[in-house]
């Protein structure tokens, strides 16, 4: 049966919405300074932060509230609904790739606590088109992870519409508005 794989963060949930007001207050009244956020990354966080600066933040913020990132309930219908029908659902995230990142121990809790059926999960994967291999589908939100997808796998490329994609145009990768669209694109 076909297989897709599925990134986390701003894929299935809002991830930036959540931790950017979050990390901007971490900036502000913990660190006591005023630098931008960047929120291109995956995760809302300030490249002027030193590494110690940021491990702080992961160990103490970003690892700690990621369980209460607000799911996407489309993701979850529709995610469903694909397992059902019988598609191997697997979720591909970046999270836990630096040892002082724990946020990938909580991704089963998530899904469960979400109601998400699934069959695995990969975490710790920086280059995501070394794992697609055997993937008929993959579905993110950053341009990067799915031109490397589109280049390097014979994966079909479903790029979620967020403000930092809206206006990118590629005829093969299928850019989607919410998970009804994906649905639909994956079952006709
Ligand atoms: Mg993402």
């Amino acid at each position: 049966m076909s297989k897709i794989a599925i990134d986390i963060d701003n894929t299935i949930c809002n991830s930036n919405e959540f931790f950017g007001p979050i990390a901007l207050k971490y900036d502000r009244e913990v660190l006591h300074k005023d630098n931008d956020i960047d929120y291109s990354a995956g995760i809302p966080k300030s490249n002027a932060w030193s590494e110690e600066e940021l491990k702080y933040y992961f160990e103490n913020y970003f690892s700690k509230q990621v369980i209460n990132i607000p799911i996407k309930e489309d993701a979850v219908i529709y995610i469903n609904k694909l397992k059902r029908l019988g598609f191997e659902i697997v979720f591909i995230t970046k999270r836990g790739f630096k040892d002082y990142d724990h946020s990938d121990l909580i991704i089963p809790d998530y899904l469960k606590m979400n109601n998400i059926l699934y069959d695995d999960i990969i975490t710790g994967s920086v280059d995501k088109y070394n794992y697609l291999g055997d993937c008929d589908y993959f579905i993110d939100d950053t341009i990067e992870n799915c031109e490397q997808a589109l280049g390097k796998t014979g994966a079909k490329v479903i790029m979620i519409k967020t403000d930092r994609t809206k206006d990118y145009s590629n005829d093969k990768v299928f850019k989607a508005n919410n998970w009804q669209e994906i649905y639909e694109y994956i079952t006709n």
